[in-house]
């Protein structure tokens, strides 16, 4: 029996009951995908709930605030993704009356739109024979062909690529492409895939040479860079001072409270006497109510060390009335923050530093 025949059998008989299946609708399917890139299923569900039912269609995507859509995403991480879902979506109303291009070819002219994710949306929705590859595919395949050429390199991700187009069930390509999701992501998956249960052992190369854990073949780590944060939550007469970050940088978008960044870890004391603290404050009277432990925040290429700093100001600074809002603490929730900050205040009591009298 062929690989996918195999495949298409052990999926009838084990998929995951997942809303995104249960539809055909581009727009929904689109969401779904987009979602699970880097997130997953477990938790990508709540988040593709909560989304379809704060933006019922792409034309109420497109007519949202970008505030309320990365309100919406909050937690999710990799925020350049629901960004250019916005763009994606103003562009699919305003140049296809609202209506997703039915193959390939087109969606993958579509801004913000990349090859799986075409290739998801023409297979699911549209019944196109176009085979989904990400990242479970290259490593699926890399393993059962026992390909030595690194999946993070283009000859690598070529030669998987022409693999999986010619696996690819033509007749059942919507089918085909969820089976290979699921095995992906229950059977084979990156660490101690399950292949004692797995239905094409038997033809897998990498099982046979026993040297599974050695697929896929990378070329480098990813390299992880240090970053070191000190964010200041100012406190005057109850309120405190956020800012939208604009820098092409990680959660571009989001608020934040005054930021200093550092090339090292700082104690509070070496804190106040940069010019970052200077320029912030303008030299007006600060009280520093309560530090915060530093704490490590992983992201997928950087680590970052983050502390809080809650300081009581006297005056407003120029640079705060001029570049930041100034809002009650309890409000920062009304805002799209990173996780790191939700965090930070979900799990920290520090409203008690905030008296309207003070
Ligand atoms: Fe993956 Fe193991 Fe199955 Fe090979 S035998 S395809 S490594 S689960």
């Amino acid at each position: 029996m062929v690989f996918s025949q195999v495949l298409v059998e052990w999926y009838a008989a084990n998929k995951r009951i997942l809303p995104w299946r249960e539809t055909v609708n581009p727009y929904y399917i689109w969401v779904s995908e987009v979602i699970l890139q880097q997130t997953r299923v477990a938790q990508g569900i709540d988040y593709y709930l909560c989304f379809i039912r704060a933006f019922p269609t792409v034309f109420d995507l497109a007519a949202a605030d970008i505030d309320r859509v990365l309100k919406v995403w909050q937690g999710l991480g990799y925020y350049t993704r629901a960004r250019n879902m916005h763009v994606t979506a103003k562009e699919i109303v305003e140049r296809h009356n609202g209506s997703f291009p039915r193959t390939y070819k087109e969606l993958i002219k579509l801004k913000g739109v990349g090859d799986y994710t075409a290739s998801a949306v023409a297979a699911f929705a549209f019944g196109e024979a176009v085979a989904a590859v990400d990242g479970n595919v290259y490593r699926i395949f890399a393993r059962i062909f026992g390909v030595d050429t690194p999946i993070d390199t283009q000859k690598g991700k070529q030669e998987l690529k022409a693999i999986a187009d010619n696996m690819l069930d033509k007749e059942h390509p919507g089918v085909y492409n969820q089976a290979i999701m699921d095995f992906g992501g229950t059977v084979c998956m990156p660490r101690k895939p399950n292949c004692l249960s797995c239905p094409v052992m038997e033809i897998c190369s990498a099982f046979r040479n026993r040297k599974v854990e050695q697929y896929p073949v990378k070329s480098k780590k990813i390299k992880q860079t240090e970053r070191f944060f000190t964010y200041i939550i100012p406190q005057k007469g109850g309120q405190t001072y956020i800012t939208k970050r604009v820098k092409n940088d990680i959660w571009k978008s989001l608020y934040e409270f005054p930021l200093i960044e550092t090339d090292r870890q700082m104690e509070v004391d070496e804190i106040v006497e940069t010019e970052e603290w200077q320029t912030l404050f303008e030299g007006k009277r600060v009280d520093v109510l309560y530090y915060s432990v530093p704490k490590k925040y992983m992201l997928s290429h950087q680590r970052i060390f983050v502390r809080f700093v809650v300081a009581r100001i006297s005056e407003e600074s120029q640079l705060l009335k001029e570049n930041f809002s100034a809002i009650e603490l309890s409000k920062v929730h009304d805002y799209s923050t990173s996780r790191l900050i939700e965090n930070f205040l979900a799990a920290e009591p520090v409203e008690k530093y905030f008296k309207k009298d003070d």
